[in-house]
């Protein structure tokens, strides 16, 4: 009886596991077509001046159009397309589309015009075409690559640090600026900090929920550690996930330089430059 369960147990979850595997085979078909037929779109959420208000760049996020499933977020896609390497010619894509858009930006009351940043992954970090397509990016958008900057993942783990590190040195070269994404989210982010040619700390939402949370987390103490070891660094620090006027006030007053959340504006298909509610 009990081996009889047990094998009945295990068709079922050959048969999940099958299923599993056909969903994403199917993804991947879809997202490839995708690609082609232009169902990718990016949507640009504002960063502020934290001091001034204003809007001085914008995060280019990935959506898919999916003509069934409707707009799906990258947290539904993106890890397929990082497993199995389509991500490289989808992050080709985003670069030439946000630096193209991004050119079109003006800036506001003779401000300069805002700055686009763009997410990669360790995949695309670690793919030797990566330059070609950014400098194909820059060709054919126009844009100055001081207008341009890039996020590096967290997940960039250290066995790949001097690598991405000899990567970032070249993005740089080119005079592009790069983030470190989501920062104090994993284990290695002061080394990443420390070993990386970066420009830019984004810290990542949950120290920004806990500056205000009240749950004594030292959250205050934490953004104030970090902002004050970036700055002495020489790198300019912004908060991610920024959704209450009490964050807002809370980092101003810790000298955080740049923030950007819900409260300043969601991701959307068009930037809309201006002054925050500050
Ligand atoms: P991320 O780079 O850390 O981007 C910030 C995420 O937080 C975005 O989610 C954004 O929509 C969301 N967000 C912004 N403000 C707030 C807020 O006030 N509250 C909350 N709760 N969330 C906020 P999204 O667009 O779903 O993107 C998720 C992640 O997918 C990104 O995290 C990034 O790692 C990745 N990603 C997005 N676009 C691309 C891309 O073009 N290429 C690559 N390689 N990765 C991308
Ligand atoms: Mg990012
Ligand atoms: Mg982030
Ligand atoms: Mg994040």
């Amino acid at each position: 009886e009990a081996k009889r369960f047990g094998r009945d147990r295990l068709e079922v979850f050959d048969q999940d596991l099958h299923q599993r595997n056909r969903d994403r085979l199917d993804l991947e078909v879809a997202l490839r077509r995708a690609l082609g037929e232009g169902e990718l779109q990016l949507h640009y959420q504002p960063q502020i001046d934290v001091a001034s208000g204003r809007t001085v760049g914008a995060e280019a996020l990935l959506r898919w159009l999916h003509p069934e499933r409707g707009v799906l977020l990258p947290a539904e896609f993106l890890p397929l397309a990082e497993e199995s390497g389509l991500i490289v010619d989808v992050g080709a894509w985003v670069l030439t589309a946000a630096m193209t858009g991004a050119a079109g930006w003006a800036g506001v009351d003779g401000e300069d015009a805002p700055y686009v940043t763009i997410n990669l992954s360790a995949r695309q970090l670690a793919h030797p075409g990566l330059l070609d397509d950014i400098d194909a990016a820059l060709a054919a958008s126009g844009i100055a690559p001081s207008r341009v900057e890039v996020e590096v993942p967290e997940s960039v783990t250290t066995d790949d640090l001097d690598a991405t590190g000899e990567v970032l040195k070249a993005v740089r070269a080119r005079g592009i600026g790069v983030a470190l994404d989501d920062f104090g989210s994993g284990w290695t982010s002061l080394t990443s900090l420390q070993r990386l040619p970066v420009d830019t700390v984004k810290l990542d939402r949950g120290f920004v929920i806990d500056l205000t949370s009240g749950t004594g987390c030292g959250g205050t103490a934490v953004v104030e550690a970090v902002t004050t070891l970036a700055h002495a660094l020489g790198k300019t620090v912004i908060a991610e996930g920024v959704e209450t006027a009490a964050q807002h006030v809370a980092l101003r007053g810790l000298g955080c330089d740049r923030a950007q959340g819900y409260l300043y504006g969601a991701p959307a298909r068009t930037l809309a430059a201006g002054v925050a509610p500050g």
